[in-house]
């Protein structure tokens, strides 16, 4: 039996020989961040395309609500409501933002041969669930590609959120963003978790997961370092940890014996 809403045990992926990802066990819960961290190539996209149905796990168990599953498609997972917030955003840079906010999801009125999208109605409703998640944009007829990177991540938080996603897979989020940026983005994450969304959210920055994240998940070259609560792991040990540890003190050495 799992109390969790998603529950990994041992989960491992294999391309071929190689070990994408292995034994790596978490929980994931409304109104928590399940941070995970990792540095290029230890497993973070494969950890990802499991629970997003790209691709399926081939050791392990994955349960959602206490029941085994395996997603096998993206459309699967996202009927699960597991919503995944690529880095590319999916967005239009040139369509407005009321437009990405739906993206052939518009509402519509009258009938038949006179259906049409219902613009005021969709303006309306983005502006709403942007302004609910602490975002003004003035006039969502603005083209997404005037928006702040940090907008832009949070105009597809918002469409996530409303779309009836339970949870929401935030790939690198802040990775390409300065620190204000950054902050914005960090906000966000507390406001989706604050409205009960469970949250994954994958970083290589210890500074950017410790504040918002309730468990931390580190990988290393496809092997999981371990699953720690926060109340079990310090800012300190979980840098330490990211940055291998050992490595990080030999190099501070260096440079102090120069
Ligand atoms: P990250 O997202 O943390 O950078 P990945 O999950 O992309 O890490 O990759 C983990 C490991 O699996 C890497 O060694 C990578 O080269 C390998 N890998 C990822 N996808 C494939 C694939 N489709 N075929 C073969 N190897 C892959």
């Amino acid at each position: 039996m799992s109390d969790s809403l998603i529950e990994l045990r041992g989960i491992s992926k294999f391309y071929g020989n190689i070990i994408a990802l292995t034994g790596v066990s978490t929980t994931v819960n409304p109104g928590e961040v399940t941070c995970v961290l990792g540095d290029n190539g230890a497993g973070k996209s494969t950890f990802i395309k499991i629970l997003a149905g790209v691709h399926q796990h081939d050791e392990g168990q994955l349960l959602l609500e206490g029941e085994e599953v395996t997603f096998s498609s993206p459309r699967a997972a996202l009927a699960a409501g597991i919503a995944t917030v690529y880095q590319d955003l999916a967005m239009v840079p040139l369509m407005s933002v009321w437009r990405n906010f739906f993206l052939g999801a518009e509402p519509t009125r009258g009938f038949g041969p006179f259906r049409q999208i219902d613009i005021e109605k969709a303006k309306q409703i983005a502006k709403e669930q942007l302004a609910e998640m602490g975002i003004d944009i003035r006039d969502t007829e603005q083209p997404v590609g005037t928006l702040s990177g940090g907008e832009r991540q949070s105009v597809a938080i918002a469409r996530a959120s409303y779309f009836g996603a339970r949870v929401l897979i935030l790939d690198e989020p802040t990775s390409a963003l300065g620190v204000k940026q950054s902050g914005v983005v960090l906000r966000r994450i507390v406001e989706a978790r604050d409205r009960g969304l469970a949250v994954i959210f994958i970083t290589h920055n210890p500074n950017h997961a410790y504040p918002v994240g309730d468990r931390f998940v580190i990988l290393n070259r496809g092997h999981s370092m371990g699953n720690f609560a926060k109340e079990d792991i310090s800012q300190a040990e979980l840098t330490q940890m990211m940055a291998g540890g050992a490595e990080l003190e030999a190099l501070q050495h260096e440079l102090a014996t120069h």
